[in-house]
């Protein structure tokens, strides 16, 4: 029998670990960018989509996931990488502009605001708009003709 480190992980978040939902978890780990829905799909079409969308929601749930909101109308999903107890305070995103690609900028944390009075934090979300460094190669590369 083989060691499942993510099944400990699973069991750890108090996730069972089904089959499904092992498999779903590996393809997410392949992602080096913030993955919605149809990512997903793509990579596993042999899965209906509402199984996918339930298994995201629950490693959401259970701080395996974070759901990013990078402004366009899909939702957008990234592995936790947090350290424990700080899942809300999580990494800044930037959202290229020409391949549209969501990536994580995990060494940038988000900067910490100070609220007024009376006002509760219940997340953020900090999206830089730019360029990734696939996208800048290519550019580079044509301006150069
Ligand atoms: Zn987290
Ligand atoms: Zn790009
Ligand atoms: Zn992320």
């Amino acid at each position: 029998m083989d060691v499942q480190p993510d099944a400990t992980l699973f069991l750890q978040k108090k996730i069972r670990p089904t089959a499904n939902r092992l498999l779903i978890w590996q393809k997410i780990q392949a992602f080096d960018y913030a993955f919605g829905l149809a990512d997903l799909q793509d990579a596993l079409p042999q899965l209906d989509k509402s199984t996918l969308f339930r298994t995201l929601m629950l490693f959401v749930g259970h701080q395996l996931l974070h759901a990013v909101d990078d402004g366009s109308n899909s939702q957008k999903f990234c592995v936790c990488h947090c350290f424990e107890g700080h899942h809300h305070e999580s990494h800044v995103h930037l959202t290229c502009r020409i391949c549209q690609k969501t990536y994580c900028l995990r060494m940038q944390q988000i900067p910490v605001v100070s609220l007024p009075e009376g006002f509760y934090v219940e997340e953020v979300s900090y999206v830089v708009k730019g360029v990734c460094p696939h996208c800048r190669k290519k550019i580079t590369k044509l301006s150069a003709y």
